[in-house]
């Protein structure tokens, strides 16, 4: 589950990541979401630097 670091939005090579207010309440206050998948090139970079592994890339190792 995605925890406010926001180094997957940083490192997107392509900007497709951004963050946003969580529209739930808990410990959690932020969330990244792909604004923009149509840029996405694949490369795997966001599932690589989460530290908590909240990204899945299918067919990625
Ligand atoms: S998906 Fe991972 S790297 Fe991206 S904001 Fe959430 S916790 Fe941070
Ligand atoms: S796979 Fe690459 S291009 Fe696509 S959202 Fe992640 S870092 Fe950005």
């Amino acid at each position: 589950m995605c925890r406010m670091q926001c180094v997957c939005v940083e490192n997107c090579p392509m900007d497709c990541l951004k963050i946003e207010d969580a529209k739930f309440h808990g410990d959690i206050q932020t969330i990244a979401y792909m604004a923009d998948p149509n840029h996405c090139i694949g490369c795997g970079i966001c599932a690589k630097v989460c530290p908590i592994r909240a990204i899945v890339m299918k067919g990625v190792n």
